[in-house]
């Protein structure tokens, strides 16, 4: 029999070496499986004839059936062009070329009925449609044709030849070969519940679709099964874990706790903390592990709900720890919460790259014999020879920076692993983190502490960029600080660099009675940290630097963020850089700088920065305008995922119905043995084999 996933594209009639290499190379199409499940991008109805006169710019594609009265040559080199006036009776529309007009005039005839398809635009007043597809009427039955569907392709196929229309003949030759009915990939009654189409019609109908009807049901099957099988994924695997490991139960709130909540506090805890402590207190008081996510704007004050946990680890007998991303933040959170301990007897300790041999041998015997309570420290910790007493809380702060494999490997730290918290500032809107992180569990902080002053966003072009200057001027001069960031580009890092340093030059020239920092990631750890330290201790007055201060850095003395080619960063990326000032108690300023000329979208982020001061307001409105595939954390979640059909902006109703369809089936056979299930299983095995062949991922 056939396997469509493992029969090589290069077999399908039509394809052959040249065009297999390019469908893998550009779109990812290695087998027949791919092409089947690479799907129209839109349709476009071929049963409706337009009238020339019903003709406008706004029009998306429309199909006419009339003929041509003439032929006209126009313009000289790039603009030379032909024209045929075309006719239906009730107006006329010029159809034009600007290439191959020698092959055009030859085959088409005046007088002669021709179905003519195309978009039309107002040009100097004039509908036109340029390049049309002309048809003999007489070969097409339009009644027939029912959607027309498109398929994207790169430029570099369009070059040899693989259009849209090149697309749509493989998928025919594919289903030629497709004699058989598809295997069913949902159960019986998941499908009867849901009212699903078969998965083999869906597939049939999302390709050569007769109405917009049954186009529907389609595309609702196949997004149902696709959200489906993502979250029955992580489901599986949270039950999975779930079943096989206990935790660590911490039972008691116990002397350290207390005395520090009584003793040492300097404030309230704000509504939001105190929920969060509780929901944490409920995860480890039952002999389950924790696995929770804690999402807080920059500056909701995470650190302390991350030191009242491990409180109650040490209260309750156990080792903590705590991993930050940069040694530059360890040493930060070693600092402040040495400082917010202050006489209690809880002994913290530091562990990063930089740490000396010399230092480690006492350390190290002071982690295992446990008379470290709490260890600080960035990816160092990670290594096989670092070993606790009894260790039963991780938490990782900024969590982007660190994978499921970086979990996993503090998991291993002890017999039975180690509850953990995972805290990150970018806001993940709720349908993603459902996503990217269903396997774990979701706290908000979602208040800020009171008393902070809203961070006052403007957006200016670079011809104004003299003002800001004397701005910036007049913070320092009230003896703040300011921050200029420059994105990478990435095509280069050369570039990138170049315009760092073009940059940092023209501050220097600028403000030469200053001192200013320079800081990007081409730079040794060692050197960013003390370039980094010489800014937060006030030595320099200005960082010029490329988004690397973008996670956790606290300089709460600076009160000025510039953020340079705003236009190239996300809005999640924008809001995080925005969060690096607004930390102390004064007015703080960030100002996004562009050029003049702004595409829509870039408009639209800039409005919202310079109205929104919401992580998550802003990260719902970045799902939406770029989509899911470009969100931060995508790539280092781990957790592999194409959507094809389904987008997490638009379907998050048919997402979270989904998911509790998902977790039924999780909950009906936690042992996947059932045979009303085998077939769901078996899909969910092939989807993980077909993942790991195309992105070698974990999941
Ligand atoms: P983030 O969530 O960005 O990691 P931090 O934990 O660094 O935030 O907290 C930001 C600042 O707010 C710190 O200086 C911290 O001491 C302060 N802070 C935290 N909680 C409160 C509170 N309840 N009331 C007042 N200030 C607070
Ligand atoms: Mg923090």
């Amino acid at each position: 029999m056939l396997d469509i996933t493992t029969r090589d594209i290069k077999f399908l009639p039509g394809v052959g070496e040249q065009r297999a290499t390019l469908l893998g190379r550009e779109l990812n199409i290695r087998s027949l499986y791919d092409l089947l499940y690479y799907f129209p991008y839109k349709y476009i109805d071929r049963s409706r004839v337009f009238k020339v006169n019903e003709l406008g710019g706004q029009l998306q594609h429309v199909q006419l059936l009339g003929e041509i009265r003439s032929f006209e040559e126009m313009g000289e080199g790039a603009s030379r062009r032909l024209v045929a006036h075309f006719t239906d009776g009730t107006a006329f529309v010029d159809l034009v070329w600007f290439r191959g007009i020698k092959f055009v005039k030859n085959r088409l005839k005046l007088n002669t009925q021709y179905v003519v398809f195309g978009k039309p635009s107002v040009f100097n007043g004039r509908v036109n449609i340029a390049h049309p597809d002309v048809d003999d009427a007489s070969l097409l039955k339009l009644d027939t044709m029912g959607l027309q569907p498109y398929y994207n392709t790169t430029e570099k196929m369009k070059r040899h030849g693989l259009n849209s229309n090149a697309m749509l003949k493989l998928v025919q030759n594919l289903f030629s070969l497709l004699t058989a009915p598809l295997n069913e990939t949902l159960s019986a009654d998941i499908i009867q519940k849901n009212g699903l189409m078969s998965l083999d019609d869906a597939l049939r109908i999302i390709h050569f679709p007769r109405n917009p009807k049954e186009l529907q049901l389609a595309q609702y099957r196949l997004k149902f099964e696709e959200l489906f099988y993502i979250q029955l994924n992580i489901l599986h695997y949270a039950k999975e874990r779930q079943m096989r490991y206990v935790g660590h139960r911490f039972a008691r709130v116990g002397e350290m706790f207390n005395r520090f909540y009584n003793e040492q506090l300097p404030f309230r805890l704000t509504n939001a903390q105190k929920r969060v402590v509780k929901e944490i207190r409920a995860d480890v008081n039952c002999e389950r592990q924790m696995n929770r996510l804690l999402q807080g704007d920059v500056g909701s004050g995470k650190t302390l709900v991350a030191l009242m946990s491990m409180l109650l680890a040490k209260d309750n007998g156990y080792q903590a720890c705590l991993l930050a991303p940069t040694e530059i933040l360890a040493e930060q959170h070693y600092a402040t919460l040495c400082r917010m301990l202050g006489p209690l007897p809880v002994r913290v300790e530091l562990l990063t790259g930089s740490t000396k041999a010399k230092e480690r041998v006492p350390l190290f015997e002071a982690l295992e014999s446990g008379g470290v309570d709490i260890l600080v420290g960035t990816h160092a910790v990670l290594e096989d020879n670092v070993l606790f007493h009894n260790l039963g809380l991780v938490v990782i702060d900024e969590q982007h920076r660190f994978g499921v494999v970086q979990r996993a490997k503090m998991w291993a730290k002890n017999s039975v692993p180690p509850h953990i918290l995972v805290m990150t500032a970018t806001p993940i809107p709720r349908t993603l983190a459902m996503t990217l992180y269903g396997d774990l569990d979701v706290s908000v902080i979602d208040e800020l502490p009171p008393g902070r002053k809203p961070i006052n966003t403007s957006h200016i072009f670079r011809n104004r960029i003299d003002s800001l200057y004397s701005f910036i001027r007049g913070q320092i001069n009230e003896g703040r600080q300011a921050y200029v960031v420059y994105p990478l580009i990435n095509e280069s890092e050369k570039l990138d660099l170049k315009n760092l340093e073009d940059g940092y030059r023209q501050l220097c020239n600028v403000f030469c009675d200053y001192k200013l920092s320079k800081l990007h990631g081409k730079m040794k750890p060692k050197e960013k940290d003390d370039e980094m330290r010489r800014f937060a201790s006030g030595e320099t007055q200005i960082l010029v630097s490329t988004t690397v201060i973008e996670v956790g850095v606290d300089v709460p003395n600076a009160s000025v963020m510039v953020i340079e080619n705003a236009e190239r960063f996300g809005l999640s990326q924008l809001h995080q850089l925005r969060g690096r000032v607004g930390r102390g108690a004064s007015q703080s300023y960030c100002v996004l700088v562009t050029d003049y000329k702004l595409s829509e979208d870039t408009r639209k982020r800039m409005e919202i920065m310079t109205t929104s001061n919401d992580g998550f307001e802003i990260a719902e409105a970045d799902l939406k305008l770029r989509g899911p595939g470009d969100m931060e954390g995508t790539q280092q979640s781990g957790i592999a995922f194409d959507l094809k059909i389904a987008n997490l902006a638009r379907d998050e109703q048919l997402l979270k119905f989904v998911r509790e369809v998902a977790r039924g089936v999780v909950e009906a056979d936690p042992q996947c043995c059932s045979p009303l299930y085998r077939v769901v299983w078996e899909r969910l095995q092939r989807i993980k084999s077909i993942n790991n062949r195309n992105w070698g991922a974990i999941s």
